[in-house]
């Protein structure tokens, strides 16, 4: 019975790299006929962002990969908050102090300061640990009765996990096989806080555990804690889900995790959503299956030739076992490319709408022409976007004449005799009964034929005074497109 649980922090906006993860927990859940679960962990109270946690719901939303359980979902493991587990934790840390696997620990902030510093004068490190327990304020180390004094005088503590001395310790990650370890560079790190709030280390294990997660998979940052989270499943006594640490998404270009930085300094997203300043993959025009296809390619590989994927097709083609152990580098162009393909494959009439409701205020002009107009516009401009909002600049000049011409055009295009071919071709063009591109191509190649001008004479101006510029697609399907009337008043007005 697969189990999986994304379960982050809302401490801020969720960067891409956590979709990553929530995408591949998604993947490997659907795969498996498995339950995805959103658990928020917010036991830290002084990182807590507002609108954090609606944040993260409305990005899986948005990408297409919802939550089977969760805050707001129905589930029998709830809630999924742990702010709202609270009662658990402190009991499950009883239990490891009755156990002897947990102590209390009553160290000021400044002594412990100060065996750091200490020790870094030595030019060595600090590790709160069985090497150095007994020489500080924990119940290691103190009498029970001046344990029991301290307790009830209410002086701050915390409950400290109890590292094995001199173990090896054997982990197992999918992604990565067999991890030793030798437990005496552990720390004792902290379980509970005297403000009656479990770290994430005994809240996490606790809730895997509840929540009968079977596999937990997420970002290699988390590979450190490993070691604790083994060694607590076996002081608990439970049976360790698997692990699955997921390759980092690395900058553009040089060494490091993608950051937020990157994407400023890029001017690339790095959000699913806007979040203040910060805009998203959504604002900027993304599809979310492009989205959802590049990240699914960050540190998974299918084996084969094929990059694009539908979502079913990811389901389908997504093990573990592909996942890379090396870190992915993060393209921005990569995404541009595919949202490009993404837009080649909607339909016509699809994208109409999304130049519509996109664009249509801004340019009220959109809005005059009609449904089968917009479609031929977008099929002749499409292939030349990334972006539906790359339509208007694309496309203008289907809905209004050039306000200006490049210049650079106009001075490498417009010769002496070029006023007078133009004015020819006017009353040639108007001459025509029909208007129909192929017709039209048919009759004004005729045309240049005989008057015996190279073809380029005629048409990169004709091209320049009816879209502005030198650049768009087939001239004569923009011609049939904007009609006789328009093309000739165009004509005319760039002559007079
Ligand atoms: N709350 C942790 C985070 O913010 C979860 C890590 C884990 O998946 O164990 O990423």
């Amino acid at each position: 019975n697969v189990r999986v649980r994304f379960a982050p922090s809302p401490t801020g906006p969720l960067h891409i790299g956590g979709i990553r993860t929530a995408l591949f927990n998604y993947l490997f859940a659907k795969k498996h006929g498995g339950t995805f679960v959103l658990r928020i962990e917010d036991t830290d109270q002084n990182r807590y962002v507002e609108g954090a946690e609606d944040y993260i719901i409305e990005a899986l939303n948005w990408c297409g990969i919802p939550f089977d359980e969760g805050p707001g979902k129905k589930g029998n493991f709830g809630p999924y908050r742990q702010s709202e587990r609270k009662e658990h934790y402190y009991s499950y840390a009883q239990k490891l102090i009755e156990k002897g696997h947990a102590y209390y620990a009553f160290d000021t902030p400044e002594t412990l300061d100060f065996h750091r510093k200490d020790h870094e004068a030595k030019g060595k490190t600090f590790i709160y640990n069985w090497h150095n327990r007994l020489k500080l304020s924990n119940s290691l180390s103190l009498s029970g009765d001046e344990v029991q004094k301290k307790l009830n005088a209410g002086e701050d503590y915390v409950i400290r996990f109890k590292s094995p001395e001199n173990k090896e310790l054997i982990l197992n990650d999918i992604v990565r096989g067999e991890i030793k370890i030798d437990t005496n560079i552990l720390d004792d790190k902290i379980l509970f806080k005297s403000d009656g709030m479990p770290t994430y280390h005994l809240a996490n294990i606790v809730d895997d555990h509840l929540m009968e997660i079977s596999h937990v998979i997420r970002g290699e940052e988390w590979l450190p804690s490993l070691a604790l989270h083994q060694l607590l499943y076996d002081a608990f006594g439970w049976e360790a889900p698997e692990f699955a640490h997921l390759p980092l998404i690395m900058k553009p270009v040089g060494k490091g995790k993608l950051s937020k930085r990157d994407g400023e300094k890029g001017g690339f997203p790095v959000f699913p959503l806007s979040w203040n300043e910060s805009i998203g993959y959504r604002e900027t025009g993304y599809f979310p299956g492009a989205v959802i296809n590049f990240l699914a390619m960050l540190g998974w590989n299918p084996g084969t030739e094929k990059e694009l994927f539908s979502l079913e097709e990811l389901v389908e083609a997504f093990s573990l076992e592909r996942v890379n152990k090396s870190g992915a580098r993060f393209d921005p162009e990569k995404t541009k490319w595919y949202n490009h393909q993404y837009l080649q494959q909607k339909s016509n009439s699809e994208l109409a709408q999304l130049f519509v409701s996109t664009q249509g205020q801004q340019h009220p002009s959109i809005l005059e022409k009609d449904k089968s107009y917009l479609e031929t516009v977008v099929s002749l401009i499409k292939e030349r976007s990334t972006f539906v909002s790359d339509f208007w600049n694309l496309g203008d000049y289907f809905f209004v004449p050039p306000s200006s011409y490049n210049e650079k055009a106009v001075k490498k295009q417009w010769k002496e005799n070029t006023q007078q071919i133009l004015e020819n071709l006017v009353s040639f063009l108007s001459s025509l009964d029909s208007f129909t591109s192929e017709y039209v191509e048919q009759m004004v190649k005729g045309w240049i034929n005989e008057t015996g001008l190279p073809l380029g004479k005629v048409m990169a101006p004709l091209r320049l005074v009816i879209v502005g510029d030198l650049k768009g697609p087939h001239l004569f399907h923009i011609l049939e497109l904007i009609g006789k009337e328009e093309s000739l008043s165009r004509i005319k007005n760039a002559l007079s």
